[in-house]
């Protein structure tokens, strides 16, 4: 059977060449044609043995998903549609900013926690994405953004914040985090990799023991009551549970506060009542705010609030003591805005409620 390469995390990689009598060496240089260089052709893997690359070739392949659009926005945002088979595509954002480059990536085809503010949620799900799909974002995004050396910083950091929730696949998630960290593949630095999740207590503590990053948590209320309607993984994971696992992540953390993130609803979420809530739940929790204005999608039950209630909302948190930021609406005239990001998926749950699928990306 033919192998993905991609599919391969270094340790895997070096597996499957000593399963085929390879030494640990090739493996490595492999690894960094592959990932530094961006080079899918074994051909072009010049220092590698003309034997060894004929039996690669008979083998296995490297092989990315296929962008299928390239969108660029009026402020510099680019967003990729990847096909992935099966009449599935997921989204990758590019966010270029003056002193780094963040690539926003998908872990799932759709998801299925169906947070009731997110395009994502609201398509179903179909599957977890593969490592040669998750990493391949990057693979093809570097290779778009004309990376041709592993040493170019291009893209600084990684979101993984796109469709999906990433702790949800866990296993292909942690093997692409380590090819993002490992300095024979993309040598990318922890802090500067930042895993979100709506908070699914027992992976984030697997997560802090075999590869901790940056963590995100998609908070967006103060409240069991209201988390339970908005976040309903919350029903099974409450806020109290959430807030240790948190303080229990930071004993491992490379960076010494969590990020909260918090979608500001239009009179659900964003009160002063609700920020004072907020500044009671997270009294033991070292962390940082930020705010996203909700980004509408078609069919959405709910409106952003209004900037004027968002920097109210933010001075709460700031006055206590938390540095809290509102992030920025970025390419959000190509739908490449949080909790707009939708691709094509193909439910396989068929969720009810479900709002249509936008398909006009994907043209025939
Ligand atoms: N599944 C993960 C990561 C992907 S979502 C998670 O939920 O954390 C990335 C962020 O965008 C999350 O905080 C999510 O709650 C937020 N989001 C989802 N839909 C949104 C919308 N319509 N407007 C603004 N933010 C949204
Ligand atoms: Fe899934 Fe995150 Fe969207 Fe919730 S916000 S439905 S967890 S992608």
């Amino acid at each position: 059977m033919t192998v993905n390469l991609l599919d391969f995390d270094a340790e895997g990689l070096l597996a499957w060449f000593a399963e085929n009598g390879e030494k640990p060496f090739r493996a490595r240089q492999v690894l960094r044609w592959m990932h530094r260089s961006g080079v899918a052709d074994f051909d072009a893997m010049t220092d590698i043995a003309k034997s060894l690359r004929d039996k690669l070739k008979a083998m296995a392949v490297v092989l990315p998903p296929t962008v299928v659009s390239d969108k660029l926005s009026d402020d510099g945002t680019r967003k990729f549609l990847l096909d992935v088979g099966g009449n599935n595509a997921v989204e990758t954002v590019f966010i270029p900013e003056d002193d780094r480059g963040t690539l926003c990536i998908s872990t799932q085809a759709g998801c299925a926690l169906d947070c009731a503010f997110c395009s994502t949620g609201k398509q179903g799900f179909n599957r977890n994405l593969t490592v040669a799909e998750i990493i391949g974002q990057l693979w093809r995004a570097n290779q778009a953004l004309g990376v041709v050396h592993g040493d170019e910083r291009v893209i600084s950091n990684v979101v993984m914040m796109g469709m999906g929730e990433p702790l949800a696949n866990f296993d292909n998630t942690v093997a692409a985090l380590r090819l993002m960290l490992d300095d024979h593949a993309y040598g990318l630095s922890r802090r500067r990799v930042t895993v979100s999740t709506s908070g699914l207590v027992p992976a984030m503590d697997r997560l802090r023991d075999e590869c901790p990053v940056a963590l995100a948590v998609s908070l967006h209320a103060p409240n069991d009551a209201l988390r339970d309607q908005l976040v309903p993984i919350n029903q099974k994971y409450p806020l109290g549970d959430l807030m240790a696992a948190c303080r229990r992540y930071l004993e491992k953390a490379p960076r010494d506060f969590v990020t909260f993130e918090y979608t500001m609803l239009d009179g659900v979420n964003d009160s002063d009542a609700h920020a004072r809530e907020l500044l009671a739940l997270v009294r033991d929790v070292p962390c940082k705010f930020n705010l996203i204005p909700f980004n509408p999608f078609p069919g959405a039950p709910f409106r952003r609030s209004s900037s004027e209630r968002i920097r109210k909302f933010a001075d709460r948190l700031i006055q206590a003591g938390i540095v809290t930021t509102t992030r920025k609406t970025r390419g959000d005239d190509i739908d490449a805005a949080c909790g707009q990001l939708a691709g094509q998926v193909k439910d396989k749950t068929r969720r009810t409620g479900a709002v249509p699928l936008r398909f006009q990306e994907l043209k025939p």
